[in-house]
Formats: structure tokens, C-alpha cells, sequence
């Protein structure tokens, strides 16, 4: 059985598992299920699991990109790529929240509904758009890489890959080992897949005992209609990109892309699933490191057309509810809140309802109406995680084949690049001349 199978039976069985110990009240404060379950074992298994992806993310960016400048060898080049993948970035997710706004409003969700709410949204604050500018350069490129501040990083490692490639031949056994160690970093991410299927089963179990699905058919139509639009995004509208973009066979994106998504659909975070998205990019799809080293975590911050679906429709939604009449010019600001609001906000578990705040605040709708969402906001955000990690590989996908950057073979294949159990066992030959390596080294000194 292939990992793939085994993770999404971990995601079927854990959806069940969890339902169950929701369903039958076995979850109450101080229960036996509670303690030791879903706040012991499955927080524990599934923080730690996402855990080790986080702890991948840094290094892998870095090591990755900066073997990445190296190997695209022409700067004019990776301007090119930069320009592409930012282009495409924004078009997708303004494209995403326009269907999503005009599907919405043209449904009327939320109308008729009575705004009743006692939960308060208290999130942090977006940040303007001045100071990401001023901070995609680190003042302290170390302080950048401890906070994970995507990118700065990227700058930092850019700079670095280009003054790598003026210093010229002298520089060459650094890239060679940057190239190895990027090499070990890939082989780390097979390691932890390997605990995928458990812990992904510990995620979902956790998450669904804790929510449950009360609240989810309360907002039923917000839910239907939002998941509905992600899903439409997902299949057609990404596809067509990628159909019309490149002329590849959207099909076989599909395919090769669901153990990402499921990474993505359990760990909420577009950022801690970087390692699975890189990977799978590269080894599943065919696309050079020289391209997916840059668009994979760039993606991953500023592309976020899942949660820009999101915010149209919550903004519709809550307009309907409160009554108020954004009219086209509201919605127009709103498009564009969203597509800037994306740039600046990391693809961490929650930031759509921050970016949404920001939103809210723009176009002068009631702050309380995120209240009424919040409640299913933590099931949703999981949803349009799988979209904007979707949307990263499609659009690192155009990109590659744009400029001959992309192995056709590779992304034909099939089994091109499977996570497998053999990730740990290291070939026995590869074994055998390493031991020799060392020796020879310890009889020399
Ligand atoms: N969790 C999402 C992501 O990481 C962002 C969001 O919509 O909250 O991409």
C-alpha cells in the first residue's frame, strides 16, 4: 500500500473516530476521552507531527533556494521567474474571491438571517502594506530565520544564491555542499512522512471531537456555499488556469497532488506543509528545483486563493445578515483588500479571519459579524489550506513549463517521485560506500 492510501485512510478513520467521541457526549470537560484522547494523545501525536514539518520549513527554503539561484545561473532569469509566479499569484486569487463574490451574492447568502451573536473575534492585526514592503528585507537576516518571517528569507537567501554565483569557480565546493545538504533536508521529509498516516489520523480525530457538527449545520448555507466555491476553484478554475497556461493535462496534477492536499487539509498551514508541497512539486510534478525552490514558499505567503474565497464570501454573507449594501464599488474594494491582504500574511492556521478584520474594517461592515463565523471558522480553514497549496503547485507548474524547466517525463509518470516506506532505508550499496568513506578518512588522520 503506498503512503497516499495510508494517509487518507488515517484522514477517513480519524474523521470517523473523531465524529464518534463528539456524537456520543464523550468529550466533556474532565472525561476520561477528553483527557487522555483528544487533548492527550492526539494533541500530542498531531502537534508533534506538524511540529516536525515547521522544524523542516527553514533550512529546506533556505538550502533549497539558494541551491535554486545557484542552478538557474542567470539572473535575468529568475527576475523573470519572480515576475511570472507574482503575476500569476495575484491573478488566481483576484480570479478566486471575484467568482466567489458574485456566486455568493448572486445565491443572496445570509439573507434573511438574524444576526445573533455573542462570540467576539480578537485577533491580532493585519499588517499594512508599508511595512511588509520595508520588512521583505531583514534588518537581521538570523532574527528572520528564528521568527520563520517567509519573505525576508526568500530575500536573504536570493542575495546570497546570486553573490554565490558572481564569486564564480572559488565558490564551488560551498554549492556542492549547500546542494548535499539540500539533499538530506529532502530525505528528512521522507523520514517524518513516513509518520504521516497516524498523525494525520491524530489531527483529524482531535479536531472533529472538538467540533462537531452542530454548529456546522446551524450555518449550513454559509458552509455549503463556501465549501461548494472552494471546491469549484480547486477543480475547474485551477485546472483551466493550468490548461490554458501551460496545455498540460490537469488531470495528472490532480492525482499527484492529493497527499499534499491532505498534508495541507490537516495541519491548516500552507507554511508547514512547504516541505510536502516542494517535494511533491519537484518529485511528483517534474518541476526543477531552480523554479519550485523560489515559487513553492513564495506561494505559500503571498498565495492564498482558498482564503480569499473565504473572505468574499463571509463579506456577502455578513452584508446580507446586517443589511448593509456594499454595492459594486464595496466589492471592488474588497477584491482588492483580499489580494493585498494576502501578500502580506503568512499561511499559518487562522490568518483569513485577520485578513478578513482588515477587510471588514475597509468597507465599514460590523466587526461582531465574525463572531457569527468563528465558530466554523477552524473546519473551513482546513478546506482552503488544501485550495492555496493547490494553487502554489499550479502555478509553480506554469511557470516551470514556461521556461523549460519542467521534466514532461516526471509529470507524466505516474508513480514519478512516490512517498514511500523505502524513503528510510538507505540503499544498501550507498551504505556500504559511505562506511568506506569514513574509515578512509579515520586512516588518513
Ligand atoms: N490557513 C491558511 C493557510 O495556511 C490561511 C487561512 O486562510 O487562514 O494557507
Amino acid at each position: 500500500m503506498n503512503l497516499t492510501v495510508k494517509v487518507l485512510i488515517g484522514m477517513a478513520l480519524g474523521i470517523i473516530v473523531g465524529l464518534a467521541i463528539n456524537l456520543t457526549g464523550m468529550n466533556g470537560a474532565g472525561s476520561f476521552a477528553n483527557e487522555y484522547m483528544t487533548n492527550g494523545l492526539f494533541h500530542v501525536v498531531g502537534k508533534m507531527f506538524v511540529n516536525s514539518l515547521k522544524m523542516l520549513v527553514v533550512p529546506l527554503v533556505i538550502f533549497s533556494l539558494i541551491c535554486g539561484v545557484c542552478g538557474i545561473g542567470d539572473i535575468k532569469l529568475l527576475g523573470r521567474i519572480g515576475t511570472k509566479s507574482f503575476v500569476l499569484y495575484m491573478f488566481t486569487t483576484a480570479l478566486a474571491i471575484a467568482i466567489a463574490i458574485t456566486i455568493a451574492a448572486g445565491i443572496g447568502i445570509g439573507e434573511g438571517m438574524n444576526a445573533t451573536t455573542t462570540a467576539v473575534f480578537t485577533g491580532k492585526e493585519a499588517p499594512p502594506l508599508t511595512s511588509v514592503l520595508i520588512n521583505i528585507i531583514p534588518s537581521n537576516p538570523f532574527s528572520s530565520m528564528v521568527n520563520g518571517d517567509m519573505l525576508s528569507i526568500i530575500f536573504y537567501a536570493i542575495l546570497f544564491g546570486i553573490s554565490l554565483l558572481m564569486v564564480g569557480k572559488k565558490a564551488k565546493s560551498i554549492v556542492e555542499i549547500f546542494e548535499l545538504i539540500n539533499e538530506v533536508n529532502m530525505k528528512m521529509v521522507g523520514i517524518i512522512m513516513v509518520a504521516a498516516p497516524y498523525a494525520v489520523f491524530c489531527l483529524l480525530a482531535k479536531a472533529m471531537a472538538d467540533l462537531g457538527m452542530d454548529l456546522l449545520f446551524q450555518l449550513a448555507g454559509y458552509v455549503v456555499v463556501l465549501i461548494a466555491i472552494l471546491l469549484l476553484h480547486l477543480f475547474v478554475t485551477l485546472q483551466l488556469v493550468l490548461k490554458v497556461f501551460s496545455g498540460l493535462n490537469p488531470l495528472t496534477l490532480l492525482r499527484k497532488v492529493r497527499n499534499m492536499q491532505v498534508f495541507a487539509f490537516s495541519t491548516s498551514s500552507s507554511n508547514a506543509t512547504i516541505p510536502v508541497t516542494l517535494r511533491t512539486v519537484t518529485e511528483r510534478l517534474g518541476v526543477d528545483n531552480s523554479v519550485a525552490s523560489f515559487t513553492v514558499p513564495f506561494g505559500a505567503t503571498i498565495n492564498m486563493d482558498g482564503t480569499a474565497i473565504m473572505q468574499g464570501v463571509a463579506t456577502v454573507f455578513i452584508a446580507n445578515v446586517y443589511g448593509v449594501d456594499l454595492g459594486m464599488s464595496g466589492y471592488l474594494t474588497v477584491i482588492l483588500m483580499s489580494v493585498l491582504a494576502s501578500i502580506g500574511t503568512a499561511g499559518v492556521p487562522g490568518v483569513g479571519l485577520i485578513m478578513l478584520s482588515m477587510v471588514f474594517a475597509q468597507v465599514g461592515l460590523p466587526m461582531e459579524g465574525i463572531g457569527l463565523i468563528l465558530g466554523v471558522d477552524r473546519l473551513l480553514d482546513m478546506v482552503r489550506t488544501a485550495v492555496n497549496v493547490s494553487g502554489d503547485a499550479v502555478v509553480s507548474t506554469i511557470v516551470a513549463k514556461s521556461e523549460g524547466k519542467l521534466d514532461l517525463a516526471v509529470y507524466n509518470d505516474p508513480d514519478a517521485g512516490l512517498f514511500g516506506d523505502d524513503e528510510i532505508h538507505m540503499d544498501l550499496a550507498a551504505e556500504q560506500e559511505l562506511a568506506d568513506a569514513v574509515r578512509a578518512t579515520h586512516n588518513k588522520t
